[in-house]
């Protein structure tokens, strides 16, 4: 029988994050204070970050981060995740390429955020904290963080994006489950959300809201820090892990992927899988392809400048240099949540610039269209961020199979759709519609953003 799943023992699973910071030859740009301009240093940013995230956040000079014991000890409840050779879906393609994917569905909330989750309520709760706040859109982040701040004892407050916790209720009752206080942002709750509902009375929300009224708790309640999901270097350290198990693991395939994909939101998990194999193109000269799959409504990598840019809607954060379609685009309400953000991390936007990765747009109708034969060939129901990645996966083996070439093709599976069936429904129903976003409409939201496109990085 063909072997199909590879799973690491426990000893065998890594006990430092990789930061690739520093092996990247360009450095991605500091964050910079926007009333000044100038550089952030590690101690401006502790009055809302936890201290150790705010370190790793500038951290560009060790290559490896020691996990803390506590945060390996939740780690392996759920970890390793299996990597898998996808033979049912190479099947139904008919393709001569070999399809693995990671599964980090398999986490007890159903996607890879717990890997930093865990990582970030462990420290709060290290730095004397009491309460910690977030935002979330599809609920995953939101779900995760209430999973770890129990786990670890602290008090969560979620910021959920509206649209979201309309459309996806469950989640809601997934996070209150696991004891958070959940609000549906824009809030009268806050300024920043009192703001945004007075200019705008519909506002559905958008990660940009809730990051605002999260950040304003948590700056003005005592012992309460700020932690985010996705977006900022420190967290996709912490996502290393899943490239790091997978390079042992495809090790035991006995391959190596000449392509790596994952879907991107912020970037943690596309990050998560691809920047240990990264590092094998910057150190040892591989050629590895590194493809991340953004949604066509929501195209920062495709269709965005690279710019300063604030990471929320009402400018509370610092100015990070990201692809950005500008802080006050709001993106369609696209099934895929998670991945309705403006703009792409410090670490990837260097990585675009220099060529060290690629990117494609994925429609709405071809990532579900991919995520069902996913889902049939496979048995796993892949969330709707997840589809993106399958859909611009399938588009790679069909090629190979246009060509004749064998390659092998690497995908992180960040999520199951268990709590997304109602996007189903509408799929299968018929109900969906694409959103695609056009160069003149980033153009006039760039502007509204008050962000010129001639100065870009
Ligand atoms: C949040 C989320 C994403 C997108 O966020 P990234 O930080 O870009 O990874 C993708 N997939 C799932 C399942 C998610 O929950």
């Amino acid at each position: 029988m063909k072997q199909k799943k590879y799973l690491l023992p426990e000893s065998e699973i890594p006990t430092a994050w990789y930061n690739i910071q520093a092996d990247m030859v360009n450095k991605p740009l500091p964050p910079l204070n926007p009333g000044t301009g100038q550089p952030l240093k590690a101690e401006d940013m502790y009055p809302i970050f936890c201290e150790e995230c705010a370190r790793q956040e500038l951290n560009q000079t060790d290559r490896f981060i020691p996990i803390p014991e506590p945060v390996l000890e939740k780690y392996v409840y759920y970890r390793s995740t299996p990597l898998v050779r996808a033979y049912g879906l190479e099947k139904a393609l008919d393709t001569p390429a070999h399809i693995f994917f990671k599964n980090e569905s398999v986490s007890p909330v159903g996607s890879h955020k717990l890997n930093s989750a865990l990582a970030q309520a462990y420290y709060a709760k290290e730095e004397g904290t009491t309460n910690i706040t977030t935002e979330t859109g599809a609920g995953q982040w939101g779900a995760a963080l209430s999973y770890a701040a129990k786990a670890f004892g602290l008090e969560a407050a979620v910021y959920m994006v509206k649209i979201s916790y309309e459309q996806k209720p469950y989640r809601r009752s997934i996070m209150q489950t696991f004891g958070a206080n959940v609000t549906a942002s824009p809030s009268m709750s806050t300024r920043a959300g009192k703001d945004i509902i007075t200019a705008s009375p519909n506002h559905q929300g958008s990660l940009g809201t809730a990051i605002s009224e999260a950040v304003e708790l948590a700056r003005m309640t005592p012992d309460c820090k700020y932690v985010l999901g996705s977006v900022l270097n420190h967290v996709c350290i912490h996502q290393s892990i899943i490239g790091l198990e997978a390079e042992k693991q495809m090790e035991m395939a006995d391959e190596y992927p000449d392509i790596v994909i994952g879907c991107f939101g912020g970037g943690s998990n596309f990050c998560g899988i691809a920047m240990p194999f990264l590092r094998h193109n910057i150190l040892d000269g591989k050629k590895t392809r590194f493809i991340a799959a953004e949604p066509a409504s929501c195209p920062k990598l495709t269709k965005g400048v690279y710019l300063y840019d604030f990471g929320d809607e009402a400018g509370y954060t610092p100015l990070l240099p990201m692809y950005t379609l500008g802080h006050s685009f709001r993106p369609a309400n696209i099934h895929a949540g998670g991945l309705r953000y403006h703009g792409a991390g410090a670490i990837v936007s260097q990585l675009m610039k220099d060529k060290l990765m690629e990117a494609v747009d994925i429609e709405q109708l071809d990532s579900f269209k991919a995520g069902l034969l996913f889902a049939r060939s496979e048995g796993i129901i892949p969330a709707p961020e997840s589809c993106h990645a399958i859909a611009a996966t399938i588009e790679e083996a069909l090629k190979c199979k246009e060509c004749g070439e064998q390659k092998t093709i690497l995908f992180n599976l960040s999520g199951h759709g268990l709590v997304d069936m109602t996007a189903y429904d509408q799929y299968l129903a018929g109900d969906l519609t694409n959103f695609e976003v056009d160069e003149a409409t980033v153009a006039r939201n760039l502007a509204e953003s008050k962000l010129d496109p001639s100065k870009a990085l």
